[in-house]
């Protein structure tokens, strides 16, 4: 890494960071990339998400980025939304079971809701916003999303948070167990940084 990053990416998810990472890499050279800073290498702190959709979720850590650091900041607020439950846990993915970041009691709580639901019931799809903010105050927002269903119990190491019981539509396994680069093809976080790519690309080069 260089010692003069060019955008901050504004998680302190480190999963988050990686796939980002790799879902930029078709597109810019490793110089680039070398470019993209964590925000963690700033800070340890992290805003108060107190927004009620991804969107505002996802601009309040860009602009806290930005702000902070004086530098481009691309940010990701992302989550499961389940159809019988009316789009939750949406927003409170990261803290569904009570509090922050526990991500096997999150998917625990969510398969027990679930338990008696039947099959053709089970549909939910994972959602991302990225949003990226400039310090000239341009603000860009993309959306990602895939449906799918919610499995019975937990499958495959792959991924982080709920990917262990999604089963995206047309596959028969969990997000967590497909390969870093099958996810990343189809996956909702995927699909919000392509789209956010010729804005990079304005910004960066390529
Ligand atoms: P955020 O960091 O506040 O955006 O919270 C996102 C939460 O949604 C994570 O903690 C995960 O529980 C869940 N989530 C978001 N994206 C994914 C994914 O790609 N796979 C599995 N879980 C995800």
């Amino acid at each position: 890494m260089t010692t003069s990053p060019r955008l901050v990416v504004a998680t302190g998810n480190q999963h988050k960071v990686e796939e980002i990472r790799s879902i930029l890499t078709p597109y810019f050279s490793e110089a680039i990339l070398a470019d993209i800073a964590p925000l963690g290498q700033f800070t340890r702190e992290e805003p108060v998400e107190d927004g009620v959709t991804f969107e505002a979720n996802s601009l309040i850590k860009a602009r806290a980025a930005c702000r902070l650091t004086g530098l481009p900041a691309l940010a990701d607020d992302s989550g499961i939304t389940v159809d019988v439950l009316g789009g939750a846990p949406g927003v409170f993915s990261a803290r569904w079971c009570g509090h922050h970041g526990d991500d096997r009691a999150n998917r625990e709580l969510l398969l027990a809701q679930l338990a008696d639901v039947p099959d053709q019931h089970r549909g939910c799809a994972f959602v991302a916003c990225v949003t990226l903010v400039l310090p000239d105050g341009r603000e860009f927002a993309t959306e990602g999303r895939v449906k799918g269903h919610l499995a019975r119990q937990s499958s495959g190491s792959g991924g982080f948070g709920y990917d262990p019981i999604f089963v995206p539509d047309g596959f028969s396994v969990t997000t967590a167990q497909l390969s870093p680069a099958e996810k990343n093809a189809l996956s909702h976080r995927g699909q919000a940084v392509r789209l956010m790519v010729e804005h990079l690309q304005e910004l960066l080069g390529d």
